[in-house]
């Protein structure tokens, strides 16, 4: 580490490292600090996908979401409660920043939209071929450029003389130091490691929160921005994504984890929440978001009820109803097979796509439910006044609940959420009964600091912070109080904005 650079990028997650790849570009002297022995954050260890519009593999399969179409989509869904022009400005670059990841090693590859809510809407969706490969590869390109990594070192304050930034100061091991600079771009990804802040700010019970998020972001590089004057905003935005009964990681994973648990929760049957009543179209469990939404909304828990006539018929049956996962496992499984060569972009899998829509014969049924149970996961009641006791819900209200839902199975209608009739299959009539205990999962948070849209860190006064550039998960303003249902959204923010920062913060130096 020297003692001083042009610019301090605080985090190497894609945010950090497209913006430290741009100003080493431009031939500015760039050190990252990276909190963690290993770089990467959720951008390297967990997204597997990025959006873009107009894409050069959208438009070779010749159906696709204009940019125009997108921008009002994306404005309309958090009601113009987001920021227009930043909105606008991630559209605009985002085919461009797939065609520069690529340039740059790291290939995506479109496979349409794998929410089977969306699954029949042009896609947006690109994911990413051997994705640690090519990150650790475009971090030894910034580092052949002149830029500089320190590792298990973080970031933590911001200094300043007269509204300038002079310096950061860092912390590696026992020693703190302070370290020259104009210019820090924040990119710690936001504040989902911080259970504290997650407590505080998350608008739900967090008691039995699955994260999965980065635990090393614990909001360290809001909390400078912020001692430094930033403007703190949708700080009860979080990633909602799904819903689980086990880690969600087991539920994707196919036949990982309880396999009968994670394919039955995952199917739209009568969910219930914790006052014994219905909330929701259960087929929301094929939109991650929706279903991350309602669930989130339900206090963060809620409980999925079945009979056992209804278990014994997926127990020795290929019944045609598709899991949530079921697509989105297919296609990553043909993802994985695929090597960075394999790639053009002529490209894309969009028409190849054929899942079979069915769920079971589930034949570890017996087991799987058993051990759930041994888990507490899956609570079983001989009668719908025991499962009542023993989930602590109203019996008369479950009970009326139960009539009220086999009724609309019985007469092929929901008048009360008006779920698809073709998924109107199983009534809850059969004891012993069970209730599967679901709840939330959350991927990060996704609000911080206020930007605009070159991703300056805006202040109480709604002025620019000169030489403060705010990043990924940290920034505000791509949503309003909900992750949007596009799919890859946050992961391309990461992406374009750090791109973004880079690119101003290349300019502000020169010009100083
Ligand atoms: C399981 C999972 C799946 C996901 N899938 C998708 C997907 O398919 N598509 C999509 O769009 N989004 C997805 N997301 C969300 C997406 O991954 C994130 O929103 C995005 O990667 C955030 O990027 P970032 O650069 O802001 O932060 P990160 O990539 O998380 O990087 C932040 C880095 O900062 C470091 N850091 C933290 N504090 C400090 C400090 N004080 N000093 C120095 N370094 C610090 C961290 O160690 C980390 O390396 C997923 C998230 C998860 C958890």
């Amino acid at each position: 580490m020297d003692a001083s650079y042009d610019a301090i990028i605080v985090g190497l997650g894609g945010a950090g490292l497209s913006a430290g790849v741009e100003l080493v570009e431009k031939g500015k002297r760039v050190l990252v600090v990276e909190k963690g022995k290993d770089w990467g954050g959720a951008s390297k260890w967990a997204a597997e996908g990025i959006f873009a519009v107009e894409s050069q593999q959208q438009i070779n399969a010749g159906d696709y979401t204009t940019r125009d179409q997108m921008f009002h989509h994306l404005m309309n869904y958090s009601h113009w409660r987001n920021n227009g022009r930043i909105v606008r400005k991630l559209i605009n670059k985002s085919a461009e920043t797939l065609d520069w990841l690529a340039a740059h090693g790291m290939k995506t590859l479109l496979v349409g939209n794998l929410q089977d809510y969306h699954f029949g809407k042009t896609g947006t969706y690109h994911m990413f071929i051997d994705k640690f490969h090519s990150f650790d590869k475009l971090v030894d390109y910034f580092i052949s450029k002149g830029g500089q990594v320190v590792t298990e070192t973080e970031g933590q304050k911001i200094l300043t003389e007269n509204g300038r930034v002079t310096g950061l100061r860092v912390k590696h091991g026992d020693q703190v130091t302070d370290v020259k600079t104009t210019v820090v771009i924040v990119a710690d990804g936001g504040f989902i490691g911080n259970s504290k802040m997650v407590k505080q700010y998350m608008d739900q019970d967090t008691t039995d929160l699955y994260v999965a998020g980065e635990l090393k972001a614990t909001g360290d590089g809001i909390n400078m921005v912020h001692k430094i004057g930033g403007q703190m905003r949708g700080f009860t935005n979080f990633q909602n994504h799904n819903a689980c009964v086990y880690p969600t990681f087991e539920a994707t994973g196919s036949q990982g984890g309880n396999h009968s648990i994670n394919q039955i929760y995952s199917l739209p049957l009568l969910w219930v929440n914790r006052r014994g009543e219905r909330f929701a179209d259960e087929s929301v469990v094929y939109d991650s978001v929706l279903w991350g939404n309602v669930t989130a909304k339900q206090n963060g828990q809620y409980f999925a009820l079945v009979d056992q006539k209804t278990l014994d018929d997926f127990k020795t049956k290929r019944v045609p109803m598709l899991g949530a996962y079921t697509r989105y496992f297919q296609v990553k499984k043909f993802i994985d097979s695929l090597k960075p060569e394999d790639v053009s972009s002529e490209m894309t899998v969009l028409q190849q796509l054929h899942v079979d829509a069915a769920t079971g014969p589930l034949t570890t049924m017996d087991q799987d439910f058993q051990q759930a149970i041994s888990d507490g996961k899956v609570v079983k009641g001989d009668s719908i006044a025991d499962l009542a006791e023993q989930i602590d819900v109203d019996q008369a209200t479950l009970t009326q609940t139960i009539s009220a839902y086999n009724g609309a199975v019985k007469g092929h209608y929901d008048p009360e959420f008006n779920k698809d009739a073709r998924l109107l299959k199983y009534d809850v009539a059969e004891g012993p009964f069970y209730a599967i205990k679901v709840h939330s999962a959350v991927l990060g948070t996704i609000g911080g600091i206020v930007v605009d849209e070159n991703m300056h860190a805006i202040n109480t006064q709604d002025k620019v912070i000169p030489g403060v550039y705010v990043t990924g998960a940290d920034a505000t303003g791509m949503y309003d109080n909900s992750y949007s249902d596009v799919e890859g959204i946050t992961c391309a923010f990461a992406w374009n904005s750090g791109r973004i920062a880079g690119e101003d913060a290349a300019r502000f130096l020169s010009k100083d």
